[in-house]
């Protein structure tokens, strides 16, 4: 790796040269932004998803970049474009987005695309189709320069939003053939940090069952499954370790039927996040094993984690510095940051394949209706990503 920076280094062009092809190309890339957006793709929609990715690998192809549509049944299809020669033993850079997003279909005619002098807004902006296509100009970028050397794998996904539940296999069959991942979501906070770890996420329901009574006539004989569930939450909350980075948090709840009646039925749904692969399994089972305060009530939990943790690896630290120094080269600074958020980098990191995360736009408002990307971050580091594909 070291080696490999080295001679990579000694080999990079004039950083400001790659900036002003991507300036050339701003217009273009805020263009096909508002194309992209315009064509609203929530998880849930797989056509609208579908007819995203066709528009966007459209782009691709011509681009020169080879096409492997992976069908999905009930999400949109995944879309993998290969550019570049694959050289003897050279694996690939993979860069990895979604096009779907969290906002239905109709939000456009509230939240439309809007382009202002220092911010473009919309659904799905920041979230990630202007990270997608900062790396489609990146890439052209370094076509147009002839400084594509190195074979890239370019995969969007349709499900990401909702967990990745049918394209996760996918993502970590063709990881495990690269050398490294860039994921495109956005950076974090307003210094447009790079994140360099994720905590693990998962999502437990737990179900109590309690025994239901008239509560004026026969309150004696009724357990109320909405009071258990009270002290329940109570006990989920207290799983909570901030100093290992481990939240458990009740987030929805429901049960009981009227107020006269004694609930035989209640449930709660909880956030779980670690940061450490370490607690996974002592968690899973501290969920699994909580006890009714009152014996007459049942429990069940459901669910389970769904994302690893990405931790802080060393090949991830070492993407990040050389993301620095390129970064400095280009006249920018670049932070890093942990995050409770997950993304599919969690999947990636978790196998053991470097992976550098919040590569996409800077911007606030991801999945809130303030939503937008800040403009002068978008040439620069749709160049810092071009002159790490170097
Ligand atoms: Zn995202």
């Amino acid at each position: 790796m070291v080696a490999n920076d080295a001679r990579a280094d000694f080999f990079t062009p004039d950083k400001s040269g790659i900036l002003a092809a991507v300036q050339r190309r701003e217009a273009e890339l805020i263009d096909r932004l508002r194309t992209l957006v315009e064509i609203e793709s929530p998880s849930s929609a797989k056509s609208a998803v579908d007819q995203a990715q066709t528009v966007f690998a459209g782009w691709a192809e011509a681009a020169g970049g080879t096409l492997l549509r992976h069908r999905h049944r009930h999400f949109g299809d995944s879309l993998e474009v290969r550019f570049g020669k694959p050289a003897r033993g050279e694996k690939p850079t993979l860069l990895l987005g979604h096009l779907d997003t969290v906002w239905p279909v109709g939000t456009l005619a509230k939240m439309p695309f809007k382009v202002t002098r220092d911010r473009i807004a919309g659904p799905g902006v920041l979230d990630m189709k202007a990270g997608v296509l900062m790396a489609l100009t990146a890439i052209e970028t370094l076509q147009e320069m002839q400084l594509l050397h190195r074979p890239v794998t370019l995969l969007l996904h349709g499900d990401e939003e909702v967990g990745s539940p049918a394209s996760r296999k996918l993502t970590e069959t063709i990881a495990q053939r690269c050398g490294a991942v860039y994921v495109l979501e956005p950076a974090q906070g307003a210094a447009g940090a790079y994140k360099t770890a994720r905590k693990a996420v998962g999502m437990y329901r737990l179900s109590v069952q309690g025994v239901a009574a008239h509560s004026g006539v026969d309150f004696e004989k009724g357990h109320s499954a909405v009071v258990e569930l009270a002290r329940q939450i109570e006990a989920l909350h207290a799983l909570t370790d901030l100093t290992k980075g481990i939240t458990v948090s009740p987030g929805v709840i429901g049960g009981g039927t009227q107020s006269n009646v004694i609930a035989a039925e209640a449930w709660v749904e909880t956030d779980v996040r670690i940061a450490r692969t370490r607690n996974l399994a002592r968690m899973d089972r501290a969920l699994r094993s909580l006890r009714p305060f009152d014996p007459a009530c049942k429990l069940t939990m459901t669910g389970g984690m769904n994302r690893p943790p990405m931790e802080r690896s060393k090949g991830t630290v070492q993407l990040f510095r050389r993301a620095q120094r390129f970064a400095a080269d280009l006249g920018i600074a670049i932070e890093e940051a942990a995050t409770g958020g997950a993304s599919d980098g969690n999947f990636t990191a978790a196998l053991g394949v470097p992976t550098l995360d919040g590569m996409g736009a800077v911007g606030a408002g991801a999945h809130a209706v303030h939503e937008h990307l800040e403009r002068r971050h978008l040439v620069p580091r749709t160049a810092l990503l071009a002159a790490m594909l170097l």
